[in-house]
C-alpha cells in the first residue's frame, strides 16, 4: 500500500520566459512557507484520511518552481517530518527537483542525509545559445559542475532536456542526450517547447514563424532524441520521459496509473477519494490558510465532499465515467498503455465495450496496437496523442 505525496516549492531565482508554473522570485517568505506545509502534513496525518492503497511503493516528490533555490536546511526538516509522520517506508522514492544554478556540494549532502535518494534537475540543453535563447541562469559548464556535484552523492539522477527551442538544431539536441548518458545519467526527460498563454515566449513566437521550430523539425527532434536514448539503454517509458530500466519514476508511474496521491502547497493539486482538490496559487494565502487549519477541518472536508476552505480553493469530485475517460489520457501517455484486466479491475467493465470503436478506429489508423492485455500508441501515434485522446473520450 503505498502513500505518493507530492509537495511544491513555488520558489525561483527568476522567471524563465518560457514557464507558466505558479513560481515567486521573492524567497523571504519561503522559511515561513515550509512551516506552513509541516502544518498542513500534520494536520492531514493527524485527521484520520486515510491514503487509499494504491499497490505502489511510498513515493515523496519535491517539486517546483526550484527548490534547490530555497535554504537547504528548510528543505531538510521538511523532508525529516513528512518521513516520520507518514512513516514512509526505507526504500521509499523521495525526490527533489533542483537547478544547476542553486545547486552547491553542501546542499546535496544535507539532502542526502535527510533521505533523498533521487534527484531531477534542469539541465535544459548543453548548449549555450540555446541556454541563452532559454533565460537560463546556468550555462552548460555549470550544468557539467552541477551533475558532477550530484554524482558524488547520488546513483538515482535525472535531468530535463528540452526540444523545439528557436535556434536549436537537432545535432544540438542529441549531443545533448548523448553527453548525458556518457556522464551515467540514467533517466531523461524531454519536454518540447510549448508557448503557453501569457508567457514572454508566447508573446514573442507565436506570430514569429521565422525564428520557430517549424513543427516537422520539432517531431523529427522529439523521435530521434528518444531513439538516441534507447540505443543508450535509456527505454522511453512516457511520452516525454526514459530511463534504463529500474530507473523509472515510480512518483510518475503512480499518477499515470491514475492513482490517489496527496499534494501539499500553494497551487499544488491532489488526488484522493475520487476527489481532485486544488490549493491557492498564492504563497501568501496558503501560509495564511495553513494558519486556520486543523485535522477536524481536513476531515471535514473528506467527509463532506463537498467543503470549500481558504486551503483548498477547487474540488472536482470523478464520478465513475469521468474516472473511465481519464483512464485513457493517462494510460497511453506511458509505453505500457491502457491494460484490459486492470481497465476490468478498475472499472467492472470490458475496455472494448466501452471504447471499442475508437480503439478499433485508430489501430485501423496505425496509431495504436493491442498485443494481449495492452493497448499502447504506436511511434506515429505518440505525434498524434492528444487526437487519440481526444477520439477516446
Ligand atoms: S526555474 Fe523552472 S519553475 Fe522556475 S521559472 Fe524557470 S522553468 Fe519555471
Amino acid at each position: 500500500m503505498g502513500k505518493n505525496i507530492y509537495v511544491h516549492i513555488p520558489f525561483c531565482e527568476r522567471k524563465c520566459p518560457y514557464c507558466d508554473f505558479y513560481s515567486i522570485t521573492d524567497r523571504t517568505s519561503s522559511s515561513a512557507y515550509v512551516d506552513a506545509l509541516i502544518k498542513e502534513a500534520r494536520a492531514f496525518a493527524e485527521s484520520g484520511v486515510v491514503f487509499e492503497p494504491n499497490g505502489s511503493d511510498d513515493t515523496l516528490y519535491i517539486g517546483g518552481g526550484t527548490p534547490s533555490s530555497i535554504d537547504a536546511g528548510d528543505i531538510a526538516r521538511l523532508v525529516e517530518t513528512l518521513r516520520e509522520i507518514y512513516s514512509l517506508s526505507s526504500d521509499a522514492e523521495i525526490t527533489i527537483e533542483v537547478n544547476p544554478s542553486s545547486l552547491t556540494a553542501g546542499k546535496a549532502a544535507i539532502y542526502k542525509d535527510a533521505g533523498i535518494n533521487r534527484v531531477s534537475m534542469g539541465v535544459q540543453s548543453l548548449d549555450d545559445d540555446v541556454l541563452k535563447t532559454l533565460g537560463r541562469l546556468h550555462d552548460s559548464e555549470g550544468a557539467r559542475r552541477a551533475i558532477g556535484i550530484l554524482q558524488e552523492v547520488f546513483d538515482n539522477i535525472s535531468c530535463d532536456l528540452m526540444s523545439g527551442i528557436p535556434g536549436q538544431t537537432l545535432g544540438s539536441l542529441l549531443s545533448g542526450a548523448e553527453e548525458l548518458m556518457s556522464r551515467g545519467i540514467k533517466h531523461v526527460s524531454c519536454y518540447s517547447l510549448s508557448l503557453e498563454e501569457g508567457t514572454v515566449f508566447e508573446k514573442k513566437y507565436i506570430d514569429n514563424i521565422e525564428e520557430s521550430v517549424p513543427p516537422e523539425t520539432e517531431r523529427e527532434m522529439y523521435h530521434k532524441v528518444r531513439e538516441v536514448l534507447a540505443q543508450g539503454g535509456l527505454l522511453p517509458y512516457e511520452i516525454s520521459n526514459s530511463a534504463v530500466p529500474g530507473f523509472e519514476s515510480r512518483h510518475n508511474l503512480n499518477y499515470w496509473a491514475g492513482g490517489n496521491y496527496y499534494a501539499f502547497g500553494a497551487a499544488a493539486a491532489g488526488y484522493l477519494q475520487d476527489m481532485r482538490f486544488t490549493h491557492p496559487a498564492s504563497v501568501a494565502d496558503y501560509i495564511k490558510a495553513a494558519d486556520d487549519l486543523t485535522p477536524g477541518r481536513i476531515k471535514e472536508y473528506f467527509d463532506n465532499r463537498t467543503f470549500q476552505s481558504d486551503l483548498i480553493v477547487t474540488t472536482d469530485i470523478m464520478t465513475e465515467e469521468e474516472k473511465m475517460k481519464e483512464y485513457p489520457f493517462l494510460a497511453l501517455r506511458t509505453n505500457a498503455g491502457m491494460n484490459t484486466s486492470r481497465f476490468k479491475d478498475m472499472f467492472g467493465k470490458d475496455i472494448h465495450d466501452v471504447f471499442g470503436d475508437a480503439i478499433a478506429r485508430n489501430i485501423e489508423r496505425g496509431l495504436l496496437v493491442q498485443d494481449g492485455d495492452r493497448i499502447f500508441l504506436t511511434e506515429k501515434g505518440f505525434d498524434l496523442a492528444d487526437m487519440v485522446i481526444r477520439d477516446m473520450i
